[in-house]
């Protein structure tokens, strides 16, 4: 038996004024054939994970590239078809083979492309032809489309947000794949279409309890995989919107009427999944009030749409400018994309002061640049932070703080959103000794930040990323979409 396996994957906010190119893709993750390592990231799991059951169970795997950039703006049409041209062709040289495994994000959108992965999954599918078994994982946050769906034999999305269980779900992938090839199951995909998008947070209910129950009838009368297509409100795009996923053994009728069935169930909770969001002085108020009342450990406050991690910059300055103008000292912000300050600093050295001026370049949607006296703390050329079992770029990076207080800032070049505390740690900022902790992302910070948080406050201050569907001016997604019109599928009593 012989598996092929690759990852293209990126997440476009078609709003945000960060272009995608070849050097993003470089920048964030790339590894040519065999070159990936064993721990995986968050889109390539099913790569490292194809090795090693290769291995364990006497098949062949030949790997193709794998790469990720940091979600972005658009994707410069050269580089998407060079990177699918680069993978089709690995492809190519490896028939033939049994089975194809892809690591795709699904929220691409290039320049003349809507619909990369479709694109590119009807591709793989003429070289392979319709007997061979096609499979991939999906990041939740993509766009379902029925060009992809009808190249694919299965596929599957993480379950959780934050994306705790993007390995589980790769191996689940993988797991499906190898099944099938061996004549066990017969993999059918129903979906449906809930007409709507929001946010859905796993780590609180109604959520919560909802995946829970999807866990729970895996396995169970014929139902191999569910999956919830959250939807990505900032990609522009005809397919946008929340779809349910059931993969069925051959059961299709079965498959459609859950998938209908668990899409109504959401649709019925829409306003009730995404979490409450406080405006910056409200949460700077409720921030300085717990630790008032004698909280020991630091309040994290997520800056909720300067989330790299949805494609915008990472340099908005907003929040931070109200902590300094209202003198709240003992603070570290983690990050501040703004590879320019970087630079200055590793020029200046650790020790020195500098006068910089730092954040707020990308756009004028996230706050003016900041202006400082700062020391440069410390200066790396590739900082880094934890996901689970992967590991997560920073590129060259410094850490400042601002003359006069204890607020410590993390620059960086590659832009990422904030996962887990070793992004203070791994730079000598004592995360634990600070009031607050500003962290830049919307939900994945979420399971390495309670830990260590006396409280998680979520923070909408501005951005350039488009946070109200109902408003925002949408040209290609639809229309009929719950918040744009109150009740699409003409549920509500
Ligand atoms: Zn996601």
């Amino acid at each position: 038996m012989r598996i092929f396996t690759a990852s293209l994957a990126t997440e476009t906010n078609t709003f945000s004024p960060v272009p995608t190119d070849l050097a993003s893709f470089k920048a964030a993750f790339y590894a040519g054939p065999g070159e990936h390592p064993d721990t995986p990231t968050l889109c390539s799991s099913p790569v490292p994970i194809l090795r090693r059951r290769g291995l364990a169970e006497d098949f062949t795997v030949i790997e193709g590239t794998s790469c990720w950039a940091e979600p972005a703006g658009l994707i410069q049409r050269q580089t998407y078809e060079s990177l699918r041209d680069t993978i089709l062709g690995e492809l190519e040289a490896a028939l033939p083979v049994n089975g194809v495994v892809l690591g795709l994000h699904g929220a691409m959108v290039a320049q003349g492309y809507d619909d990369p992965e479709g694109d590119f999954l009807s591709r793989v599918r003429a070289l392979v032809g319709p007997d061979v078994l096609v499979a991939a994982e999906f990041d939740p946050h993509s766009h379902l489309t029925a060009l992809r769906v009808s190249k694919l034999d299965l596929l599957a999305a993480f379950l959780e947000f934050p994306h705790t269980d993007f390995e589980e779900r790769g191996e689940h992938v993988v797991d499906l794949a190898l099944r099938a090839l061996r004549g066990e199951i017969r993999p059918v995909v129903s979906t449906f279409d809930c007409r709507m998008i929001t946010i859905y947070p796993t780590s609180r209910e109604p959520m919560r309890s909802f995946v829970d129950r999807l866990k729970a009838m895996e396995g169970q009368d014929g139902i191999l995989s569910i999956s919830v297509i959250h939807g990505f409100m900032a990609g522009d795009v005809p397919d946008m919107g929340t779809r349910i996923v059931v993969v069925t053994d051959d059961k299709r009728e079965a498959g459609d009427a859950l998938a209908e069935r668990l899409g109504r169930e959401l649709y019925a909770m829409r306003r009730d999944t995404a979490m409450p969001m406080l405006a910056t002085e409200p949460g700077l108020d409720r921030a300085i009030a717990l630790r008032a009342a004698g909280a020991t450990k630091p309040v994290v406050i997520a800056d909720v749409w300067d989330n790299p991690g949805g494609g915008v910059a990472g340099d908005g300055t907003a929040i931070l400018r109200r902590m300094i103008e209202r003198g709240i000292g003992k603070v570290a912000v983690a990050t501040i994309w703004d590879p320019v300050a970087v630079s200055f600093c590793h020029a200046a050295g650790e020790g020195a002061e500098i006068l910089l001026r730092f954040g707020g370049k990308s756009s004028h949607h996230g706050g003016e640049p900041l202006d400082a006296r700062v020391r440069v703390l410390r200066t790396e050329e590739t900082g880094w932070q934890t996901f689970r079992n992967s590991r997560v770029t920073l590129g060259r990076t410094a850490v400042v703080r601002l003359l006069g207080t204890e607020i410590d800032v993390v620059l960086i070049t590659s832009r990422t959103q904030t996962y887990e505390p070793t992004i203070f740690s791994n730079l000598g900022v004592d995360f634990e000794a600070k009031d607050i902790l500003l962290v830049k992302s919307t939900n994945h910070f979420h399971a390495g930040f309670a830990p260590v948080a006396a409280e998680i406050l979520y923070v909408a201050a501005p951005t350039s990323y488009p946070t109200d569907p109902a408003t925002t001016p949408y040209a290609k997604a639809s229309h009929e979409l719950w918040p744009r019109v109150p009740d699409p599928l003409g549920l509500d009593g």
